[in-house]
């Protein structure tokens, strides 16, 4: 899944963008408010982390922008501490939750997955189809109860896939969730993971199905 951060202390912003791409997501990191709202514009983020006080446009303003297109995906409010204002204020504009500065990164983390458990995963800790499982709260695939290897560009391509099921992805959508902005987009690239993982799941009653000029689908076979 690809998330979207936004915090001008560049040091923080690089330990917390860390420890979110240690638990399995892709993580666009911006510094300011007009190319934070720029990329909320163009790009598709499963949620968003916001820091209140950001250069050129400050994240209330980024977050009432948003909602005023009807955007809904989850935001995550990082205030200063002890601002109760600020709080109140985010979840007037519509924020989902907050965190005060400073605060520890595994609850951070804990936050966002269970912020992406109740928008993404319709408050499931678990994904299936077939015999794959995704599980949230470990970040990890198994394949017949047995945990699958992935890379990480894999991992993302599985994770997008099996958070639609039944509908097919393009080649574009998919590299969209597996690239973030600072990389080269190729959905080219995308043919060579999925060849990869249908090795993976050589077998099992899960499959990736390709419509040809449209994209990719994955489903359950039955037996
Ligand atoms: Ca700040």
């Amino acid at each position: 899944m690809r998330i979207l951060l936004v915090e001008d202390h560049l040091p923080l912003a690089e330990s917390v963008a860390q420890a979110l791409r240690g638990a399995g997501l892709t993580v666009d990191v911006l510094h300011d408010g007009v190319a934070a709202e720029h990329a909320l514009a163009t790009e598709d983020y499963a949620l968003a982390v916001l820091d209140v006080g950001l250069p050129r446009r400050d994240g209330f303003e980024v977050l009432a922008h948003l909602r005023g297109r009807g955007k809904t995906l989850p935001v995550l409010m990082l205030t200063a501490r002890g601002e109760v204002k600020d709080r109140v204020h985010g979840l007037n504009l519509g924020a989902d939750d907050y965190l005060a500065k400073p605060f520890e990164l595994t609850e951070l983390e804990a936050r966002v997955k269970a912020l992406l458990r109740r928008s993404v995963l319709g408050g499931e800790q678990q994904q299936r189809c077939g015999a794959l499982v995704y599980d949230l709260g470990t970040q990890r695939f198994t394949l017949d109860e047995q945990p699958l290897t992935l890379t990480s560009r894999e991992q993302a391509v599985l994770q997008a896939l099996i958070a639609r099921p039944g509908r097919v992805m393009s080649k574009e959508q998919l590299a969209d969730q597996v690239f973030g902005l600072d990389e080269e987009a190729s959905p080219d690239a995308i043919e060579i993971y999925i060849h990869r993982l249908r090795k993976k799941l050589e077998g099992a009653a899960v499959r990736i199905v390709t419509f040809r000029g449209l994209g990719y689908l994955l489903e359950a076979v039955s037996e």
